[in-house]
């Protein structure tokens, strides 16, 4: 599925502004994950994409160590007290619906993968960017238990 068919309906109801907006906040979205994908891999770790067969379709999955990671957008997903996840005034109801669906989904997702024995973590966009803070939580999570 395309994002542009995915998100068509919505753009119907937001000004040529925020769609724009709408529009840039998505495709910056898939760095975060290329940035973990390429830390992961310097790690020596060998992972799966975007399974479709578990709850969320996660992002990153290593089946052998039962975990997996997802790499949120902080606008997207909501990120707490985040700079990257404030609000834009214009059709702000419409925004924090959404952002707000999407973190009900997030939760029943984690809590799914949890009950089928996965162990899950959370990066954030924001937390991408200093490649040895990544490589160190990427570390830290995969000692884990
Ligand atoms: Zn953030």
């Amino acid at each position: 599925m395309s994002t542009t068919s995915k998100y068509r309906s919505d753009y119907a109801n937001v000004t040529p502004e925020t769609r724009v907006r709408m529009q840039a906040v998505r495709r910056r979205d898939t760095h975060p994950e290329i940035r973990v994908r390429r830390a992961l891999h310097r790690l020596g770790y060998r992972f799966r994409l975007h399974r479709k067969d578990l709850p969320g379709t996660p992002d990153i999955v290593l089946p052998g160590h039962r975990k997996i990671i997802f790499v949120h957008g902080c606008f997207w997903h909501g990120h707490a007290d985040c700079k990257r996840a404030r609000l834009p005034k214009n059709n702000a109801e419409i925004w924090r619906t959404k952002v707000r669906d999407n973190q009900a989904r997030d939760d029943r997702n984690i809590v799914a993968l949890r009950q089928l024995g996965w162990n899950v973590m959370i990066i954030w966009e924001c937390e991408t960017s200093d490649p040895s803070f990544l490589s160190e939580r990427l570390q830290n999570f995969m000692r884990t238990k």
